[in-house]
């Protein structure tokens, strides 16, 4: 089932990078997005904004911050979210071992890619459709399986945890129609990604849509790369 008039979608971290991009794909196909910005500085959202008018929402929070977290939630009370997305998420020097790192820089990946989109899911996961998808935007380097060169440990050990934690979400919501998925979208080049990451943002994020949009309607949790390829947990 989906709401009412155009699907819509909740996409969380939008103001740059792979979510704003994310926005820009739902709308070029047909899609109602209200995207999130943090704080009150004019980002590339409110570009696309000007550019496509009502089909765009630009709401505000920073996922870390639960009062921010719990606000939003009621101010979207009532509307109803085909797709929840969850891109958000911060990187360390990739170099730094897990015998290097501050206590402070740990926190900082782990809140925010693990604890914060996981808190988001629970907070929001009631405003999603009984047959619609929640997903969140992981990593191949959240692979355990795939974990054999090393680097970015830190940043690798907070999306390993993300997706466990999705596992455990999967189980508790066994029962449900919501098709759950981790997306892992290349290495791309944006702030996060760096100018010598293999991909263009153009060639994942329209795949990243086709592939969550070919699992829409399949209930159950699924680790996927922007080809649609299964990722080794
Ligand atoms: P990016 O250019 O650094 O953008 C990160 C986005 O996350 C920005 O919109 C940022 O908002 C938002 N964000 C960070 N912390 C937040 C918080 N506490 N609350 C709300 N929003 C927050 O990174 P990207 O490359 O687009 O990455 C997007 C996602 O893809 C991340 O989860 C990343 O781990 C994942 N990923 C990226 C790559 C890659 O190669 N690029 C590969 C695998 C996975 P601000 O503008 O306010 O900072």
């Amino acid at each position: 089932m989906m709401s009412n008039g155009s699907p819509k979608a909740l996409i969380v971290g939008a103001s740059r990078g792979l979510g704003l991009a994310l926005v820009a794909e739902y709308l070029s196909r047909g899609w109602d997005v209200v995207g999130t910005v943090r704080g009150n500085g004019r980002t590339g959202l409110h570009d696309l904004k000007d550019k496509v008018g009502a089909a765009l929402e630009i709401e505000t929070v920073d996922i870390v911050q639960q009062d921010q977290v719990a606000a939003l939630r009621k101010r979207l009370s009532g509307q109803v979210f085909d797709l929840l997305f969850v891109n958000a998420g911060v990187a360390n020097d990739p170099d730094e071992t897990i015998g290097d790192v501050s206590t402070e820089e740990f926190i900082r990946l782990m809140v925010t890619n693990t604890l914060s989109p996981m808190r988001v899911i629970e907070t929001f996961g009631d405003l999603v459709t009984p047959a619609g998808t929640i997903g969140v935007m992981s990593s191949g380097l959240g692979s355990v399986a795939d974990n054999e060169h090393g680097g970015w440990e830190i940043y690798r050990g907070s999306k390993a945890a993300l997706n466990t934690l999705m596992r455990s979400y999967a189980a508790r919501h066994r029962k449900d129609g919501r098709s759950l998925l981790i997306i892992a979208p290349g290495w791309v080049r944006t702030d996060m990604g760096g100018p010598h990451a293999a991909l263009d943002i153009k060639e994942s994020i329209p795949r990243v849509v086709d592939v969550i949009t070919a699992q829409s309607g399949k209930p159950g949790l699924r680790y996927l790369n922007y080809q649609g390829q299964t990722v080794r947990w």
